[in-house]
This record gives C-alpha cells, structure tokens and sequence, in this order.
C-alpha cells in the first residue's frame, strides 16, 4: 500500500482499522528518507530510534483497543528552533550546534501527548532568518520540485520534508512569513496563527512580538488537525491569549462559501509580480466565487512600509535576544586571552554573517539617539498597518492575496543581495506585524512550480482561513499533487 503521501486524516483511519501498523507506517517513512534525503537535505537531526521506540509505543495502544487521537502514530518533523529535551536543538547555527535542551517546547509536549513519532529536526535559516535556508551554517535544503531551486525559509526543512514524503506533517516558525512563504514554494499548507493562540514557550527566540509556530501540512483538514493539537493557552507563556480552542476540523464545512465577503487588496498585485502567479491566484479568486463568495478590491494604503519597518522591529528585538549567546550561558565558546576577546570570537565565529548583520541593524535602530528616528518610528507605522487591516475587516470577512510573488527560485540567485531576498516575503510580512493569523493553500502552479493563496483574516478567526482554504482546496485540486523526486535518477 502507497503510504506516503496520503494526509493524516487517512492514515489515521487506516490505523484505526487496523490496515497498518504504527510500526510500518514509521519504516515507510524512514526508507523513505534513506531513499531521497540525500538530495533533499530536510533535516539537520534524523531520531530514527526514537521514531521506532515511540511507534512501538503506538502499536501497544492498539493492541490494547485504546482509542488513538487523531495524529497518534503519524511520523512527523520539528523545525530545529523547537527545543526537544535531551535532543540537540541547532537553530541551524554554529552557535547552537551542539546545545541539548533541558526542556521541551510547549508545544512538543502537546503533539508527544497526541502520541507523536518523531523522524527529526529539519534545517532553517539561521535563527530563522531568511527566506531561501540557504542561511543555514550546516547546509542549504533544496525544493522537492525542483532540486536546482530553495525550498524558502526560513522552515524550508520543514516544508521540504514534507513535500518529499518524508513525514505527514511538520511543524515551522513565521516571524515574518517562514511558514507561509516555504509552504507556496513547495505546495504544501501553511498556517500561521493568530498572535497568542499557539505558545511560544520553548521556541528560541528570533523577535518576540511576532514569532508564532504552526502547522505545515499535506491538506487544509490535516492543517486543522496540528492546530487542534497545538492551540490553546499555556500560563508559560505570557503573550499566550486565554481564549477557547473551537473544533477546527468541525467548522471545514463543505466547500460553499455563500454571501462570504472577501477583499482583494490592490497593494498586493504590483505590476512586479510573476504573471503565472498572478494568473494562479486569479484562478482561485473564480473558485471563491464559484463556491458562493463575491471578492472585491480594496486598499491596504500603509502595506508599502510595513517591510522596512519590519526591518527595524524584527533585528531591534533580535539583537536583545540574541544577547544571551555570549560564550557563557549556551552552546558554543572560543578560546581567549580575557573575557572580553572570548565574547567578540565567539559571537564572531559562531554567528553567520545574515545573524550579525540583524543584530548590527537592531542595535544601531535601538541606540541613544537613533530611537526615536527608527525604532519608534517603526512602532507607529506597524500601528498603521494594523489600522489598516481593522478598517478592511470592517467590510470583508478575509482578504487573499498572493503568498509570495515569485514561485521558489534558484539556489544562488539571491543569497548575495539581501534586499532582494527581503521583498519574497513584502506579502507575508505585513500579517505578523498587524499579529493576524495567515494561511497559504496551494491553488495551482506557474511552470510547473506550486503557487500559494495566501488567506488572512480578523485575530482567531482561524476556523473561518480553514473554511476557504477547503473550498480552495476542493476546486483547485492541487492536493494530491506531488513532486516526483524519481529515486535513483537526478531529478
Ligand atoms: N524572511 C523573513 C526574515 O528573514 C522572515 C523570517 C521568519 O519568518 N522567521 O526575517
């Protein structure tokens, strides 16, 4: 039986029924990763004999009758900035290269709690910056599509396992679109959260005020299922909004979306956009109306600045956070004559250059005298911004927009200009800075490479982004589509 790229729904329904073992289903995968993870380069950690232990785990439960949830068994991937207990927790950084957690990620003890079978931490953009993971300090990962092209970032390990077929799902970070951007370049879904809903309890910090961890998964169902299991409040986390969970997979409806209000922002359609993205998304803005919605221009008038304002909130606050890795209180440490020689190599050796480029950034726009004009400055157009996005949701129930404006490109092509590499997420990254939940469906392909839709919505209306991502999903009919990888050949 084909395991591999069936949702987690079904393969939960076939463990259920007995007509496959938690064991099996955990060696499918994992020869599966021996067959393509060589060219794929998802993971950084592969947990092979934790996989098999937690499976056989699993297969007790069943013998025993015990009823399993929903993702019980189902072999999946964590994003390396996760910290796992006992298990190394890169940030794909040499800073980290070595660091095992003494605790595990709120989050974590929720999925192990759901019965989770881990394959591995996958590879990031260093402390999640980035856009192409190409800023790993281990190693690039490459698009299951299209091995000559990056899988986005900074959760392109993520994405491309499982796009790859190497695990059901997967979870990412998105602090300025690294779930979202990753899942349209390797059509997979991605959800980024409400601000709040999902704890950030044990995830190394890249800018405080507008990470979020979420789900990346094979389908709009299996995307409401990881929510299910990861939302809700955590008393570790003070951002975390003590707000009820609803039952997301309940409220996926049946692909109508009658009288539904849906703005299209003009501001998200520059004439710089790749025409076989624009024709993918327009495509989709038909189903939406085919399945009952009217769709409708609007204007978002301050979206122009929230990317250099991003430029300014995301390094100021990660400048403070990363602060902490100064040789002495985690991971790596260079040798030196005195202190303060230990200091500078360390952070000089063990940060890559992207790193330390955000950190000079944050610390030039939070210094005496520069405050007023950068930071604060950022501050109060980010409240324009939201501004912006309270006056639509005033009128629409959701907006869409294009994930990103490109399909993935190639290896290379924008590692040596970083304000390049910065506009692939001009789309995403006004929904962190407003603190709104986000997700990006496939919904077609432009050369032959997936196309995202991205879906944004009021705070916690996660249920009603779930809702039109299905009924894009039923028309588009891109799910169930996926990338070759012929083994044993080039790709
Ligand atoms: N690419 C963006 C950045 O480099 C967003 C990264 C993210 O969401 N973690 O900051």
């Amino acid at each position: 039986m084909d395991l591999l790229f069936r949702p987690a729904h079904e393969l939960h329904r076939l463990l259920r029924r007995r007509e496959v073992g938690a064991r099996e289903l955990a060696e499918a995968f994992l020869a599966r990763l021996d067959a393509v993870e060589d060219k794929v380069k998802a993971f950084v950690t592969v947990t092979r004999k934790l996989a098999l232990e937690q499976a056989a785990a699993i297969e007790v439960r069943l013998a025993r009758g015990e009823e399993l949830s929903p993702l019980a068994g189902l072999p999946l991937a964590l994003k390396d900035n996760l910290c796992t207990r006992g298990l190394r927790t890169t940030c794909s950084s040499r800073m980290l290269a070595e660091w095992v957690p003494p605790y595990s990620a709120t989050v974590v003890e929720r999925l192990a709690e759901a019965g989770m079978v881990l394959v591995g931490k996958t590879n990031m953009d260093e402390f999640a910056m980035g856009s192409s993971t190409e800023n790993s300090a281990f190693f690039p990962t490459r698009n299951p599509w299209d091995l000559e092209r990056v899988p986005g970032g900074s959760s392109g390990g993520s994405a491309a396992a499982v796009a790859a077929g190497e695990v059901v799902y997967a979870l990412g970070s998105d602090t300025g679109g690294s779930i979202r951007q990753p899942a349209s370049f390797c059509g997979v879904v991605g959800l980024k959260p409400t601000y709040g809903l999902v704890s950030r309890y044990g995830l190394v910090a890249f800018a405080s005020s507008l990470d979020q961890i979420g789900p990346l998964t094979r389908d709009v169902t299996d995307c409401a299922l990881v929510l299910q299991a990861i939302a809700g409040h955590d008393p570790r986390d003070s951002t975390s909004a003590p707000v009820p969970v609803p039952d997301y997979v309940a409220a996926l409806g049946d692909g109508r979306l009658a009288g539904l209000k849906i703005g299209v922002p003009k501001e998200y359609f520059p004439p710089g956009i790749e025409p076989g993205v624009r024709q993918a998304v327009e495509r989709a803005l038909g189903y939406l109306e085919e399945a009952g919605a009217r769709c409708e221009e609007t204007s978002l008038p301050h979206t122009p600045y929230a990317l250099p304002a991003y430029y300014l909130v995301a390094p100021a606050e990660a400048s403070s956070n990363l602060a902490r890795y100064d040789g002495v209180q985690y991971g790596y440490r260079t040798e030196a004559e005195d202190l303060r020689q230990m200091y500078r190599r360390t952070r000089r050796l063990g940060f890559g250059a992207e790193v330390k480029r955000r950190i000079m950034l944050g610390t030039y726009a939070l210094s005496a005298g520069y405050y007023d004009a950068y930071y604060l400055k950022a501050l109060k157009v980010r409240r324009l911004i939201k501004e912006d996005f309270d006056r639509a949701f005033g009128r629409f129930a959701v907006l869409v927009t294009p994930t990103s404006p490109t399909v993935a490109f190639r290896l290379g092509e924008k590692i040596a200009d970083p304000l390049a590499m910065y506009l692939s997420d001009l789309f995403t990254i006004p929904v962190n800075m407003a603190g709104l939940p986000g997700l990006s469906v496939p919904c077609g392909f432009s050369n032959g490479l997936p196309v995202g839709l991205q879906i944004i919505g009021p705070p916690f209306s996660e249920a009603l982004l779930l809702r039109v991502g299905y009924a894009v999903e039923q028309a588009a009919g891109c799910a169930g589509r996926w990338p070759a990888l012929e083994v044993g050949s080039d790709g």
